[in-house]
């Protein structure tokens, strides 16, 4: 599958549109929350499951969003971190991802 569209809706969601005219939603929030870089997923796995995610308005506020190569997103959040690059299978995956954590 491969996105036709990508927005930003509100500074609230990520809406990806592919081209088997399905649309996925995810909070921004969540998608900084699965940040794929090195530095969020070691974060990620020194966190205890009682971890709450705290973030400033900043950190989720998305500044751009670029095109890796044929197969993935970057995003440039508000804060300046940009080296997450989000595959299209982990869109998919963090969508589904359950929401409490
Ligand atoms: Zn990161």
């Amino acid at each position: 599958m491969k996105p036709v569209l990508i927005k930003v809706h509100n500074q609230k969601e990520l809406f990806i549109n592919w081209d088997d005219n399905t649309v996925t939603k995810i909070e921004l929030k969540k998608l900084r929350r699965f940040c794929p870089c090195a530095t969020c997923a070691m974060n990620r796995e020194n966190e205890s499951k009682t971890y709450i995610p705290l973030f400033t308005s900043d950190q989720i506020k998305v500044l751009r969003i670029f095109e890796v190569g044929s197969y993935a997103i970057g995003i440039t959040w508000n804060d300046g971190h940009n080296t997450g690059i989000y595959e299209f299978p982990y869109l998919n995956y963090i969508a589904k991802e359950n929401d409490s954590l």
